[in-house]
């Protein structure tokens, strides 16, 4: 049968298009990774055509023998990284696996208490426009905005008064780590299931630089796609039976139907990779290299929302050089770096402005960047937002644009992905 660049030209050219842009671009969303061959031949295998509903053992649909291999091995893979006795690897995305912790634990009406999204949490921790919103009698905190550390003593009060039955920790732009045994005291306190999300900095915890959520958390749940390497997904752990049985029947047949048996089968072989001594490493070099970006870019006069990073992330205020977000992402993209705008504490700027840019250093480590490519870019970085300053337009400075350009061109070809693909 054909092949894409064949029967489909025109699509053929956005995905070589998009191979591209990954291949010589300098990747700094924090929230996305360059996965290996294994799991782009996992999602791109014949696994994609089995229904399989229901769990290894206890399907709705016959031929399920080879796919239960895969989720058992995902499983059991999973169990072994985070140290944990229960993992469902079905839910489809992050946001699954949160509304299956909602769905499974608490009713709509309940009180819920998460990080808010302006502070670095995320949309499924009880923002107003997402279903934990609206459902939900969301309750929210924030950071100390003298430190930008969270807000232990606000989380403690918080609860005392609104007594959640579920209170959330973990965020999408914090690059602190997080003291799970404060926030396991306060859900004592008060009576409430404890809920880790770890999406962010999972990969930092089965790396060992980051502390792991359990024993504290009743339950966990992460993505598989970002600092953990794998291919975009969800994940549920716990050590409780009782829990995970609520969750598994959450999961299904409460929110999805059929389990995504390709993508099971990446979740099992990034776990596998991710178990390997190697994976260790990678991590530790990611930690590594966001210190060396987050203080490249302090000495080139910007801030760092808590003074710096004690992960793979961190979130630079603009406000010193007078840039907003979207202008500094702009320009950077032109530059051929990419990253995300972000609000930052207080930010004055609308949520479509802001006054920040979150940058990661998942990706690029993994194409093998270190400290020195690092503290290049954060030059690089500098480079562009200053030329974006002096421009005083949005439109930035050209010349200074394609000078930066030219040089992640040089350093993208000393550190290729991808060699023969496409
Ligand atoms: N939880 C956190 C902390 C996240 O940062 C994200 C993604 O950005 C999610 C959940 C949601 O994951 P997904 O985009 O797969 O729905």
């Amino acid at each position: 049968s054909a092949t894409i660049a064949d029967s489909d030209p025109e699509l053929y050219e956005a995905m070589r298009g998009e191979l591209g842009r990954q291949q010589h671009e300098v990747e700094l969303i924090a929230s996305e990774n360059i996965v290996s061959r294994a799991v782009l031949e996992a999602q791109g295998s014949v696994l994609t055509n089995k229904y399989a509903e229901g769990y290894p053992g206890r399907r709705y649909y016959g031929g399920c023998e080879f796919v239960d291999i895969a989720e058992t091995l995902a499983i059991e893979r999973a169990k072994k990284l985070f140290g944990c006795e229960f993992a469902n690897v079905q839910a489809n995305s992050g946001s699954q696996a949160n509304q299956s912790v909602l769905f499974a634990l608490s009713k709509p009406g309940e009180t819920i208490l998460g990080m808010s999204l302006d502070a670095g949490g995320h949309l499924t921790h009880g923002a107003r426009p997402n279903l934990s919103g609206k459902w939900f009698n969301a309750v929210q905190y924030g950071l100390d905005l003298e430190t930008g550390i969270l807000d232990y003593d606000q989380v403690e009060r918080l609860a005392k008064e609104h007594k959640p039955t579920i209170i959330v920790a973990g965020g999408s732009a914090y690059s602190r780590q997080i003291d799970f045994v404060r926030f396991r005291q306060i859900a004592d306190e008060v009576g409430a299931i404890l809920w880790v999300d770890m999406a962010h900095f999972a990969g930092l915890v089965a790396g060992g630089k980051h502390p792991s959520p359990f024993p504290h958390a009743h339950v966990v749940t992460s993505t598989t796609h970002k600092t953990l390497r794998g291919p975009r997904g969800g994940l549920v752990l716990t050590n409780d039976e009782d829990i995970a049985k609520k969750i598994n029947s959450a999961i299904f047949p409460g929110l999805q139907g059929g389990p995504l048996m390709h993508v099971i089968a990446g979740k099992a072989v990034a776990f596998g990779e991710a178990l390997r001594p190697s994976y260790r490493n990678y991590i530790a070099a990611v930690v590594d290299n966001a210190k060396a970006l987050a203080e490249t870019v302090r000495e080139g006069g910007l801030e760092i929302v808590s003074g710096g990073t004690d992960t793979h992330l961190m979130l630079v205020d603009l406000r010193p050089k007078m840039l907003t977000g979207k202008a500094s992402e702009k320009s950077l993209g032109r530059a051929a770096i990419t990253c995300n705008k972000n609000g930052v504490p207080n930010d004055p700027q609308k949520p479509t402005i802001t006054s920040g840019v979150r940058l990661g250093t998942p990706a690029a480590t993994t194409r093998g960047f270190g400290v020195a490519e690092f503290r290049e870019v954060g030059r690089l970085i500098v480079e562009v937002l200053d030329g974006l300053k002096a421009a005083n337009s949005e439109e930035g400075n050209a010349s200074v644009e394609a000078s930066v350009r030219d040089r992640v061109r040089e350093l993208t070809n000393r550190f290729p992905i991808y060699p023969g693909l496409g």
